[in-house]
């Protein structure tokens, strides 16, 4: 079956690709997969579905357009992005429609990421021309130590499907602006998007073989072939800690570079002097922006118990207000969850909490309509060892648990394997930072429920991941030191 996008190009406004780009050419396959829209469950587009030899096309184009990439002046890399920038935010509109047709999210959301994602362009131009070395005197007096940063090389980035736009370039710029080139896997459940920006870096000039893109419904067998080519040099994830886990051992038997975004367990704590007012702007926030599928998304509430019933109830109101639809529809705030294995989680992870002596507050059901849908959902009096608090929820759930003290609140944030954000609302400043520091976590937000900036080093510890995106870590990423002993 050929590739087709019918009626889509018309809805969005822009041409948006199917098939796979491959050394600056967009190549169709034997087979193809289903592009579904979770509002209504029916295919919006058909796609090209890679197989490992054209993921191994993809990573000899990009093997071959390394070393001229490299070579590029910093300058020009830099042009490159910031005309991508420019082109992106220009066509942000139709992005963001496109983004909620494969996607489901409400397209107030989907308009934040696609100019957060096209943040990613324009700081790396920025960072493009920044990349330093050093040079110092070795201890010795003997000789000098000169330190270059030098591109790693074929980078392997794969995506997930939560936040199409963002996970793609902020892998993407980073990657260009060390002069690397790349192969992007972006997930089958949302691979539009990334089509749509690859096709603008081919407008904004880039050179073939820089970026290529192949989607796959066979992930494992497809990354498993780039991984094992010796041509590939690094691996950058975002996904679930466990796939996270079957890469890093993959990549264990030809010791490639990796990054890992993986998942999260952000707890979002309240203390007794917080605003409350704030903490439930905050606690909307980190909650239910990109509907709860988000791995900075506020998956447990620790709030004292002084201030828990005004909180909770605060907060359930105003998320029972919140209009839950068609991402595309006039007003809606929450859109249906990517899938139905989605829903099913969340629907028994909240069965679950409320069988074992939670109280739903407000939500607790899907609502009655085509769509992978799920009300936004508040628990209280969720047992500190039920299910939901342990395991990354992904929808527009929040379980609340009281605590009484300090050093219960922060024993409870950390008891986790996953340790990529938390979130804190005190009016104390010495609280704030003591906890702070106390919490094992790679981000915290203080009387904030938002940390992502293009800008930050974004990253987890513990099972959370390794290494960090964004920022100018991000881009060191992407390179590697080299040491040169020097006598002059
Ligand atoms: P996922 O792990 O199922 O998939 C992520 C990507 O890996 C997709 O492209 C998928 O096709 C691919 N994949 C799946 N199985 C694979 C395999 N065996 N070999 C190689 N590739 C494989 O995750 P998801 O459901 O798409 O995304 C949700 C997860 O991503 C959540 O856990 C979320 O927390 C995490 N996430 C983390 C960050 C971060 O920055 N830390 C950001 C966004 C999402």
């Amino acid at each position: 079956m050929s590739q087709s996008t019918t009626g889509l190009a018309a809805s969005v406004g822009i041409d948006v690709p199917t098939g796979m780009l491959i050394n600056g050419e967009w190549a169709g396959s034997d087979s193809t997969i289903p592009v579904i829209d979770p509002a209504t469950e029916e295919a919006i587009a058909w796609i090209a579905n890679g197989t490992p030899d054209d993921a191994i096309a993809a990573v000899a184009a990009a093997h071959q357009a390394l070393p001229a990439w490299a070579a590029t002046p910093p300058r020009q890399r830099a042009e490159i992005l910031r005309r991508t920038y420019a082109l992106m935010v220009e066509r942000s509109e139709a992005i963001a429609r496109l983004m909620v047709l494969e996607n489901g999210k409400a397209l107030r959301d989907a308009r934040g990421e696609v100019l957060y994602a096209a943040e990613f362009f324009r700081w790396y131009a920025e960072e493009a021309v920044r990349m330093e070395g050093a040079l110092t005197t070795a201890p010795a007096g003997t000789n000098r130590i000169m330190v270059l940063r030098q591109p790693v090389g074929v980078s392997v980035l794969v995506t997930p499907w939560n936040f199409p736009a963002a996970m793609a370039t902020r892998k993407i710029g980073p990657a260009l602006a060390a002069g690397c080139t790349v192969v992007l896997k972006p997930a089958k459940e949302t691979p539009l998007t990334a089509f749509a920006i690859a096709d603008l870096m081919r407008e904004a000039g880039l050179p073939a073989g820089v970026v290529n893109v192949v989607c796959t419904a066979t992930a494992g067998p497809v990354v498993s072939a780039m991984l094992a080519d010796p041509r590939v040099r690094k691996l950058s994830f975002t996904g679930s800690t466990e796939v996270g886990r079957v890469l890093l051992r993959t990549a264990a038997d030809t010791v490639t570079n990796c990054s890992m975004e993986l998942g999260g367990n952000a707890p979002f704590l309240v203390f007794e002097d917080a605003d409350i007012d704030a903490a439930v702007e905050g606690a909307l926030v980190a909650k239910m922006r990109n509907g709860g599928e988000a791995c900075t998304a506020a998956n447990r509430f620790y709030v004292h118990e002084r201030v828990a019933d005004e909180f909770t109830s605060a907060f359930a109101a105003r998320l029972a207000k919140l209009s839950v639809g068609p991402g595309l529809a006039d007003g809606t705030d929450l859109g249906p969850l990517v899938n139905e294995d989605t829903r099913s989680k969340v629907a028994s992870l909240v069965s679950e909490a409320a069988g074992a002596g939670g109280r739903v507050v407000t939500g607790g059901q899907a609502p009655d309509r085509r769509g992978y849908f799920y009300l936004p959902t508040v628990l209280t009096d969720v047992p500190a060892d039920a299910a939901i608090l342990a395991t990354e929820i992904f929808g527009p759930v929040a379980p609340v648990v009281r605590f009484s003290g300090e050093a219960d609140a922060i024993h409870w944030a950390n008891d986790t394997e996953y340790g990529l954000v938390s979130y804190l609302y005190t009016a104390d400043l010495r609280r704030a930072l003591r906890v702070s520091e106390a919490l094992e976590t790679g981000m915290v937000g203080i009387n904030r429920g938002l940390v992502s900036d293009p800008a930050a080093p974004f990253g987890g510890v513990k099972q959370s991941g390794l290494g960090r995106e964004g920022g100018h870590d991000g881009l060191l990423e992407f390179t590697e030191s080299k040491y040169i002993a020097v006598d002059w």
